[in-house]
């Protein structure tokens, strides 16, 4: 088997934007002019092929990043359908990871939206080449200069027209094209896919003169042998134009615009030109870099007889095949039915059959070479962020870093059976998802689901009403609070036990002291001349982080403590790690308590846009749920308003805000920081906790 398409025909890309900027239908539209769907489905009709779980079809938004192919003018376009919703960032994170560039897609009436900036800055973390498409040009206050202004204000980008709308709102007829210097119209009978190209309107010709300009000037300003031809006036081909843009958007020094209408069947086929014309190929971009075993650094050229590396970016159970496991080759073959290595979890699998995805339905390939996305069937055990290689040549990537969860809800069924499905059901989805967390509530033994906002656990719920069956009891979401400390003590304990037999005995001597935010736990042994013998320094860990998990304030898991061990005692006959566990777990306490403890939660970036006229309640409001107003910005009549408040007094809110704003305000949430509770508030919530 060869491959379909040569590695400098493909391209892997994503779609990013802000909820109902129209990826969906965009999406959709795509697989139409490709020539993979003969029926148009329109997301409010639920129809939509993209978005194929029931929820997502309920709910209109996109939840998982569903990836599909499509060839285009000879190439292969991979796409990851990437969600708009914020509690689902993390999605948008992992693809990012395996993409090679993105679509940025704005609506010409919203413009540049809060979550657009969250996702368009995600990308530029990750150096993802860009280029935007405006689209709902059709729509009544569409305003395609405006949103290319904010492009470059707001997201700091070089935005430049590639090219120009031939009308706005319901005078959208076509599209200019500065490339080709030409008019493009589309026919509505054909649902656009006939296009007629003619000459530039007379009235958009000064326009187009002026733009095209200017896109010669900026392309000229990023590339040498271009800017010698534009100083001599020298013709520039078609070609060469390209071939200069392409090179701009790869160097981050340009980002390309176009607009159209995906509802209205406009300037789609010249947006998957443009990824096709100034998208980079998995060639085009630096070579994925790794680890070896032994830690060093190695990379790995996108090479179809190179050796194997893979990375594992979303996991899926699909009710026909089972187990799906998204991987992204970056070098080397995987092939059906051979063996690799999950070097992350250091074990030797099989590869079972290997699929190439069209929304929910699935094709059967023999091998995914080097710069392909597909799905493998047979990779249990697989999580996403794992790294598949060759058994003999084993290689690690670097692993998508996934935020911890904020948010958790105790679970419950009516009986046992349930209770069996529900285990079932949570881990399969805890395997897709690995910001969606599942624990037992120590005390209470209750199941404790976590992730990372009130949408993402209804719609874990959701899920685990629909695909496995069971009906759950939610209780009201809970914050994750987590306990730590301010002040440094020492402590040094004894645990003696004498009760017939064989005595317990074992001393420690420590000392607790504070970490950064972020750090987690740190123990250091730094017990010199074996004070306590060595065989029973994991256990005094141990205990210490017993202690942590189960909290020792209120129950809350405790976070950014070093533990350093000093000093301590041990007795020939009575001591064992029993006995040093124990101990460790007291003096932990103790000292804890000691040390100034301090409650955290989590605070939320929360972005409202409302009309002036709510603006005064919305943010009176935030600032009764103990919010701090960071900024306000005004455009046109609209404010946005951003602050940050604590997500235990955000329950709720979407409807507080609807009510307050008559349903005109809208607002996205993502998680920012832990903070300290003041301390009043946190004797409440620890009052409340022991009650519960
Ligand atoms: P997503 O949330 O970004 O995936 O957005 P959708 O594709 O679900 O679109 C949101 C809404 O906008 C739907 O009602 C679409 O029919 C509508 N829509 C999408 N594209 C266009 C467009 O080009 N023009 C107009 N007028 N509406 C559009």
């Amino acid at each position: 088997m060869k491959r379909s398409h040569p590695i400098q025909k493909v391209r892997n890309i994503g779609i990013m934007a802000h909820i109902d900027a129209g990826k969906t239908t965009c999406t959709e539209r795509i697989l139409y002019y490709a020539g993979k769907t003969h029926r148009l489905g329109e997301v409010h009709d639920g129809a939509a092929t993209m978005d194929w779980m029931d929820q997502e079809r309920e709910r209109g938004i996109t939840i998982t990043s569903a990836a599909t192919t499509v060839d285009w003018n000879k190439h292969m376009i991979n796409i990851i359908d990437t969600p708009g919703h914020v509690d689902f960032t993390v999605e948008v994170e992992r693809s990012l990871r395996i993409l090679d560039g993105a679509i940025g897609l704005f609506c010409a009436v919203g413009g540049v939206e809060p979550q657009s900036e969250t996702v368009w800055r995600q990308a530029v973390k990750y150096e993802v080449p860009r280029i935007c498409f405006i689209n709902k040009m059709d729509r009544i206050g569409a305003d395609f200069f405006s949103v290319v202004g904010s492009i470059q204000s707001q997201l700091g980008a070089n935005a430049i027209p590639l090219t120009l709308p031939i009308g706005e709102g319901e005078d959208f007829t076509g599209i200019v094209d500065l490339v080709t210097n030409k008019a493009i119209y589309f026919d509505s009978d054909s649902k656009g896919s006939e296009i007629r190209i003619e000459e530039i309107p007379d009235n958009m010709a000064k326009l187009a003169r002026e733009h095209r300009i200017t896109l010669f000037e900026q392309v000229s300003g990023c590339d040498e042998e271009l800017l010698e031809l534009f100083c001599a006036d020298e013709e520039i081909s078609e070609e060469q134009l390209k071939s200069a843009i392409r090179k701009a958007t790869h160097n981050h020094c340009l980002t390309p615009v176009l607009c159209g209408s995906a509802f209205k069947n406009k300037g789609i086929q010249q947006l998957l030109d443009a990824v096709i014309d100034y998208l980079p190929s998995p060639i085009d971009v630096p070579p994925i870099i790794g680890s070896c075993l032994k830690g060093n650094e190695i990379e790995r050229i996108p090479k179809d007889d190179g050796r194997l590396a893979a990375l594992v970016f979303k996991v899926v159970t699909d009710k026909h095949v089972g187990k799906l496991v998204y991987v992204r080759v970056y070098s080397g073959s995987l092939s059906a039915g051979s063996y690799v290595k999950n070097t992350t979890k250091d074990k030797k699998q099989r590869v079972g059959r290997l699929l190439r995805m069209h929304a929910n339905r699935q094709g059967a390939v023999e091998t995914l070479y080097s710069g392909e996305i597909g799905a493998v069937i047979g990779l249990s055990g697989s999580t996403t962020g794992d790294t598949i290689s060759c058994p003999d040549n084993p290689i690690i990537l670097e692993a998508i870093e996934f935020p911890a969860p904020v948010i958790s809800v105790a679970v419950t069924t009516a009986d046992r059976a349930h209770g069996q499905k529900l285990s079932k059901g949570l881990s399969k989805l805890a395997e897709e998802d690995p910001t969606f967390i599942v624990s037992k509530d120590p005390e209470t033994e209750e199941t404790i689901i976590s992730g990372m906002g009130e949408l993402h656990l209804e719609i874990i719920v959701d899920r685990l009403r629909r695909e496995f069956g069971v009906i759950v009891d939610s209780a009201p979401p809970q914050v994750s609070y987590r306990e730590t400390i301010t002040s440094t003590v020492t402590i040094n304990e004894r645990y003696v036990k004498q009760s017939g037999g064989r005595g317990q005995f074992a001393e420690t001597k420590m000392i607790v002291e504070p970490l950064e935010p972020g750090k987690g736990f740190e123990f250091k042994n730094e017990i010199v001349g074996g004070a306590i013998p060595k065989e029973y320094i994991p256990a005094v860990e141990k205990g210490i982080i017993d202690a942590m998990n189960k909290g020792v304030w209120a129950g809350f898991p405790v976070v950014d403590i070093r533990v350093r061990l000093i000093d301590g005692n041990s007795h020939d006959v009575d001591s064992s790690e029993m006995a040093f566990r124990a101990c460790a777990k007291r003096a932990f306490k103790t000292a804890f308590m000691k040390a100034n403890p301090e409650l955290l939660e989590p605070v939320m970036t929360v972005t409202v846009v409302t009309p002036d006229d709510y603006s005064g309640s919305v943010t009176g409001n935030l600032c009764s749920k103990r919010g701090r107003i960071a900024g306000m910005e005004a455009k046109k009549n609209i404010q946005t308003i951003t602050g940050m408040v604590p997500l235990a007094n955000m329950f709720g809110y979407a409807s507080d805000l609807r009510t307050m704003s008559q349903g005109r305000a809208s607002f996205t949430m993502h998680f920012e920081h832990y903070e300290a509770v003041p301390f009043g508030i946190a004797e409440e919530i620890i009052e409340e906790r022991k009650k519960r």
